[in-house]
């Protein structure tokens, strides 16, 4: 029975071969594109370990990943208060490359200019909080192995399943606690094929490179994780189509003509490709969700609890972990506000408004998601085997 392993959601809505052509025909060489411009290049965090759960022991233990405070001078005002001062000067660099896992914060105001400033509901974090952001290059951060594991990354993940968004037996959980759960797994699935992907292979010579049997025994070996990360794709890609109008007008100038031209360009053909709406054009369908009486308190309940799940990034003890779990989570969040406020009960007359930290973060997890789809589809992930009865 087809159905049985082609349907990525119940009972919606694009079978898994036709995910990942379209992912490697059009998505993927698209998205690798955009996160390179100047514009989706800088995130904008708060990167120092301030976990509001756990005070004692481990959780910062890997203090070295923390690195180069810039300290408070360094930083050019307009940086930090982007609608008032002029363009701040070209770039600065604070970094220390010898120490593993470090974070490089490299700072371009210039992507920072013209937007809004807006808090997100579904995180914890104050996304208008300028004074405790950091700049980060995300290109010369890519999310890969660091060294993270044992206890104290355990209990994050722990800390998020068991109090968060527990595995649900399918009858007693509701569809909307379902997406909640899935979406996370979905995402631990991603961060899991990026550590294999990009895996320290042996510590004395500094080898990088693939560890597949890593990958298969994290994710590739269990449907439902597999599973999981189309969705995730699915759901955040949905959001990114949703709002096309609103990311189509957006202001993506950098101060650099030529490539905001360019990022531009890409958006509109990530935003209204024939491709894709050909073949997969509704890849999450939200109008199911929230219908019954229950609904507004049931959205408030899955919003407190992925609240709490932001909140837990801030215990991550390795502080590039930190920087793409603080990512991927608001973008999640921002792919809930577009998907679940925007037409939502209490937000009805209110029109879609992003940061750009948000819309940045969308689309670099949906960079990153597609690229774990394109790792999974070119391994033959366990679905796979299992429609070809392997
Ligand atoms: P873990 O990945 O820690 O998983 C713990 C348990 O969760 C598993 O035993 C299993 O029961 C369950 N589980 C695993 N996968 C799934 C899934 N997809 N769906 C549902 N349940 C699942 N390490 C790095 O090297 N680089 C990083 O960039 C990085 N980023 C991280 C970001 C965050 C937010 C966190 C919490 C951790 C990060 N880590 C990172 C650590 C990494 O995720 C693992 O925790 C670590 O490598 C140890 O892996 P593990 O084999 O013990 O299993």
């Amino acid at each position: 029975d087809s159905k049985k392993y082609s349907g990525i959601d119940e009972d919606c809505c694009c079978d898994y071969e036709t995910v990942d052509s379209v992912n490697a025909e059009v998505l993927h060489p698209l998205l690798q594109e955009i996160v390179k411009t100047p514009f989706f290049r800088y995130f904008k965090a708060k990167l120092w370990c301030d976990c509001p759960f756990w005070t004692e022991d481990g959780m910062c233990l890997l203090r070295d990943c923390s690195v180069c405070e810039c300290p408070e001078n360094e930083f050019p005002e307009p940086f930090k208060r982007p609608f008032h001062g002029g363009l701040p000067s070209d770039t600065l660099v604070c970094q220390d490359d010898k120490l593993q896992g470090s974070v490089d914060r490299t700072l371009d105001g210039r992507a920072f200019r013209g937007w809004i400033e807006t808090d997100n509901p579904w995180t914890n974090d104050d996304e208008t909080d300028n004074d405790e952001m950091t700049y980060v290059n995300l290109l010369l951060n890519p999310e890969r192995y660091t060294g993270y594991t044992g206890p104290s990354a355990r209990r994050i993940w722990d800390a998020v399943y068991s109090e968060n968004c527990p595995k649900y037996s399918s009858q007693d959980i509701c569809q909307e606690q379902r997406v909640l759960y899935k979406l996370i797994s979905g995402l631990h699935s991603s961060i899991s094929i990026h550590i294999a992907a990009d895996y320290l292979l042996d510590k004395i010579t500094n080898l990088w490179g693939q560890n597949m049997e890593l990958m298969h025994d994290r994710v590739l070996k269990y449907p439902d994780r597999v599973q999981n990360l189309y969705f995730a794709f699915l759901f955040v890609l949905r959001a990114v189509t949703k709002a096309a109008d609103y990311l189509e007008q957006a202001e993506y100038d950098t101060g650099n003509h030529e490539e905001d031209l360019r990022t531009e360009s890409l958006m509109r053909q990530l935003l209204y490709n024939p491709k894709l709406q050909a073949a997969c054009p509704l890849p999450f369908d939200e109008a199911k969700l929230w219908k019954g009486r229950s609904g507004p308190q049931l959205k408030q309940q899955i919003q407190k609890k992925f609240r709490n799940i932001s909140a837990l990034m801030d215990c991550v003890g390795c502080e590039k972990c930190r920087l793409w779990g603080k990512l991927q989570v608001l973008g999640i969040g921002t792919a809930l506000k577009i998907l679940f406020s925007v037409d939502g009960k209490n937000h009805q007359d209110q029109p879609l408004q992003l940061q750009r930290n948000e819309v940045i973060a969308l689309v670099n997890l949906l960079n990153r998601l597609s690229e774990s789809v394109k790792y999974a589809c070119q391994s033959g992930h366990s679905i796979k085997k299992v429609a070809e009865g392997g």
